[in-house]
């Protein structure tokens, strides 16, 4: 197998040789910013929306990504292409970069910029017919006015915590609460309902990362011709739900079959979450920022 390339502050370099200081304040503290993004068939879908996700994310804790966002895009098709794949995971990370060990990150000089591409491990298909468990935890949501969860930042503890929670109780994914009781999302994901017809997703202002495939999903909904809402909700809500899934750009489109112990409806993934689901992976495999001239060229 061919080395993987991996984007390390302005050239490519093998992965064995892709390293950076332990004097990073993204690995002493968590400072940085990160996105993950995916390619279907050469296509990177909502590249865009991530990247203005990204450098949001860097305003807001003041630090300066050292390439425009158009540098960044080209940055990232041509890690795609170095590696010679077509439908791919892209991780992209601007850590504050190394500095000394007090937190005030004024001691760090670069940020360092890390791309990281490689073939997807594809959830298995058996997942998506058999639908996910999920149960909700102890641990709340960041208070969006503490750490913004609209931060995609190094800084995952929150959801950490939350996916250990899962695994403790058994269950393939964390429903997390706000400091209100109101449902937010899951430990990576986004969620919905579906309730007589009716589509709901809790508003970002809750404490919900704005997700790229949730807005996706909402969008593609509304032309689909269901009603979509973005309105608070409880766990009740979700317990009595006809449908209930998840949205993420790792796991697309999922059911959740069984939330704290109540099946859903009738335990099966709904109907309304599985036409969305095939009309999105319609959508990622056509649109997108082109990593190749033409489709011949992709490497499949
Ligand atoms: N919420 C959280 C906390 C996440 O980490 C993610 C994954 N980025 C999502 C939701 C889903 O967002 P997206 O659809 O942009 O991947």
């Amino acid at each position: 197998m061919s080395s993987q390339w991996i984007y390390l502050n302005d050239r490519l370099v093998k992965k064995e040789e892709a390293v950076v200081s332990v004097f990073d304040h993204g690995f002493l503290y968590g400072d940085g910013v990160f996105e993950g993004i995916r390619a279907y068939s050469g296509n990177i879908f909502k590249l865009d929306e991530h990247l203005d996700r990204l450098y949001d994310s860097a305003q807001s804790i003041m630090m300066t990504i050292p390439y425009t966002k158009e540098e960044m895009s080209s940055i990232i098709v041509d890690t795609i292409r170095q590696n010679e794949l077509d439908s791919a995971y892209i991780r992209v990370v601007v850590s504050r970069g190394p500095g000394n060990l007090g937190l005030d990150p004024a001691s760090c000089s670069r940020p360092n910029v890390i791309i990281i591409a490689e073939a997807l491990a594809l959830f298995p298909e058996e997942l998506y017919q058999r639908g996910l468990r999920m149960g909700s935890v102890a641990t709340r949501r960041n208070r969006p006015d503490v750490l913004s969860p609209q931060v995609k930042s190094l800084n995952y503890l929150n959801n950490i915590l939350v996916k250990l929670e899962a695994n403790q109780a058994g269950v393939d994914e964390a429903l997390m609460l706000n400091d209100e009781g109101y449902v937010t999302e899951g430990s990576a994901d986004n969620i919905f309902i579906v309730k007589n017809g009716r589509i709901i997703t809790p508003p970002v202002y809750l404490g919900a990362l704005e997700g790229i495939t949730r807005n996706a999903i909402i969008d593609l909904a509304d032309e689909l011709g269901y009603s979509v809402a973005e309105t608070p909700f409880t766990r009740h809500d979700v317990y009595t739900a006809d449908e209930v899934f998840l949205t993420g750009t790792a796991v697309e489109v999922i059911a959740v079959i069984d939330v704290d112990g109540r099946k859903i409806a009738d335990g099966r993934p709904g109907h309304i979450t599985g036409h969305l689901l095939s009309e999105f992976r319609r959508v990622t495999h056509t649109d997108g920022v082109k990593c190749y001239a033409n489709q011949a060229d992709a490497v499949s």
